[in-house]
């Protein structure tokens, strides 16, 4: 278990963790995300010790890293996958860390195996393309056997193949009870991988839920999509109901509503009522990707605003 308590961690003027408490339990995959600037790696790095809060704890099976007897065996890491000396070869990039826990060379093997490194154990790391160093990266996280592991961006550079492969893993080792915290910024992967979500903004806590939580709170779930001939008609009949009728991005096709507080049917005996002819009608599901934007909306630092492409765009 990772307990991460009233956590703080100033710059001088710049607070980066701004009293964070969450947990991370074991048999489960938290995922950890955030706006660049957030606070997510300052927030790992005090876990494992390479940062001093300001105030509050973190703690690892209860304990600080610095007081774990042996951390490898506690908690694996990866923080940074290209922290590898480029001319050390993958295996004996493993055997340097291995020899500071009395680990065996087995074991080095069995990481290797792992991991898929097999055909380019014995080159030097330097050579490595991204995906290969995060895949080094990971055995080194995986070669105590920790029962926690903490990994950032563990998909970074790898192909469809790896993403998948990492997928299988993180759950494989949450199933076997031991606790994952996980960062990306591909918000699918993480839905598809991660039973909760910790999401911070400018260093303080906004979310703490399982992602089907987090995705029913996102303000396009539950909402019905129609596409009709008399969209003016129609909204009017669907207001005179009670609805609400959401805002429609732009780039969407030409009569199409977005609808809150009725049913599809609703909306069809509307249509139908009015003499819209229907196109298309839907519910739409919220996705992970909606809720963190609307809920990071007020802490991200740099966005770009939306702009409008296509024949639409010069009709405004
Ligand atoms: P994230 O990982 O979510 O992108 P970080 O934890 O890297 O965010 O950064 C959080 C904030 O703390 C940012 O404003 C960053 O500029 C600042 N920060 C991080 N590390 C340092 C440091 N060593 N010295 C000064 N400011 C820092």
């Amino acid at each position: 278990m990772i307990q991460v308590e009233a956590l703080t961690k100033r710059y001088g003027a710049t607070t980066a963790v701004d009293g964070l408490s969450f947990i991370a339990r074991p048999g489960t995959v938290t995922g950890f995300l955030g706006p660049n600037g957030a606070g997510k790696s300052t927030t790992m790095r005090m876990i494992v010790g390479l940062e001093r809060p300001t105030s509050g704890t973190a703690t690892v099976a209860g304990r600080r890293y610095a007081d774990l007897d042996a951390p490898l065996h506690a908690v694996g890491v990866m923080l940074d996958a290209r922290s590898v000396h480029p001319g050390r070869t993958a295996f004996r990039h493993l055997l340097a860390h291995a020899r500071t826990h009395g680990i065996g060379r087995s074991r080095i093997e069995e990481v290797i195996a792992m991991t898929g490194l097999e055909p380019v154990a014995r080159r030097r790391a330097g050579t490595f393309s991204l995906g290969m160093g995060q895949r080094l990266g990971i055995a080194t996280a995986l070669l105590g056997d920790p029962e926690v592991l903490i990994l950032d961006e563990p998909v970074n550079g790898l192909d469809p193949d790896g993403v998948l492969w990492v997928r299988g893993l993180v759950r494989d080792l949450a199933r076997q009870g031991r606790t994952v915290l996980l960062s990306s910024h591909l918000m699918h992967e993480l839905a598809l991988c991660a039973d909760r979500v910790v999401i911070i903004g400018r260093g303080r806590l906004l979310a703490d839920a399982t992602v089907q939580e987090i995705v029913d709170r996102s303000e396009r779930a539950g909402t019905v999509r129609v596409r009709s001939s008399e969209p003016e008609a129609l909204e009017r009949a669907l207001c005179a109901l009670g609805a609400e009728v959401l805002s429609v991005e732009p780039g969407t096709p030409r009569g199409v509503l977005r609808v809150r507080g009725v049913s599809v049917d609703e909306v069809g005996v509307a249509a139908g009522r009015c003499g819209a002819m229907v196109f298309e009608l839907a519910t739409e599901g919220g996705s992970l990707e909606d809720a963190y934007l609307e809920l990071t909306a007020d802490a991200v630092e740099y966005r770009g605003r939306a702009t409008t492409v296509g024949p639409e765009a010069g009709a405004r």
